[in-house]
């Protein structure tokens, strides 16, 4: 074992002494947390895929949301023109 190796508590292989998880075990040597840890560091992939497909619904989101700001105001007019014609046909009458 040299001067930069140290011995791993978990399995007993020999590893770099700046190392922070046993690349045989997995086993992180500061925490003392299982093989997890290294299943931890590939899930904010997944997490980057998911905000992606997030992403994607909010803007079909933002779609939907402009077709109603078009529709809204349309629909706001139309009920107005229907109150002034009510209007005008009571004050006709
Ligand atoms: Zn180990």
């Amino acid at each position: 074992m040299e001067n930069t190796e140290k011995q791993c508590p978990y399995c007993a292989e020999v590893i770099k002494k700046e190392a922070v998880i046993c690349k045989h075990c997995g086993h992180d040597l500061q925490t003392g947390q299982p093989s997890d840890s290294l299943r931890l560091e590939n899930r904010p992939v997944v997490e980057i895929v998911k905000p992606a497909k997030a992403a994607s619904t909010i803007s079909d989101g933002v779609k939907l949301g402009c077709g109603m700001f078009i529709i809204l105001p349309i629909i706001i007019v139309v009920i107005i023109i229907v109150i002034i014609a009510i209007a005008m046909a009571g004050a006709g009458a």
